[in-house]
């Protein structure tokens, strides 16, 4: 783990439409490149608002831990009944 996933849970919370952040995972070295996969929940209509979220979460956690390589599943809120966890696998 090279970032706790909670540091990368509150950025992605903030995130404005963002519903839940879960199964959070990074690795590398932070400083020199860092990779980190989440899941998230978004609430948007459609597609090109769930983008828009996900392109800001990607811009907030680049401000921080650039160099960073993110890669976001997206998720409907109907999916807010799954288990929810944001411990790193
Ligand atoms: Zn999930």
């Amino acid at each position: 783990m090279a970032i706790a996933p909670e540091a990368i849970h509150a950025i992605a919370i903030s995130v404005s439409g963002v519903v839940n952040c879960h199964d959070i995972a990074s690795r590398g070295v932070l400083g020199r490149q860092v990779f980190i996969e989440m899941h998230l929940i978004v609430n948007a209509p459609d597609v090109e608002t769930a983008h828009g979220i996900t392109e800001e979460v990607e811009r907030r956690l680049e401000e921080r831990f650039q160099p960073v390589r993110i890669l976001i599943h997206v998720e409907p809120p109907a999916y807010k009944s799954e288990k929810i966890s944001f411990e790193s696998r």
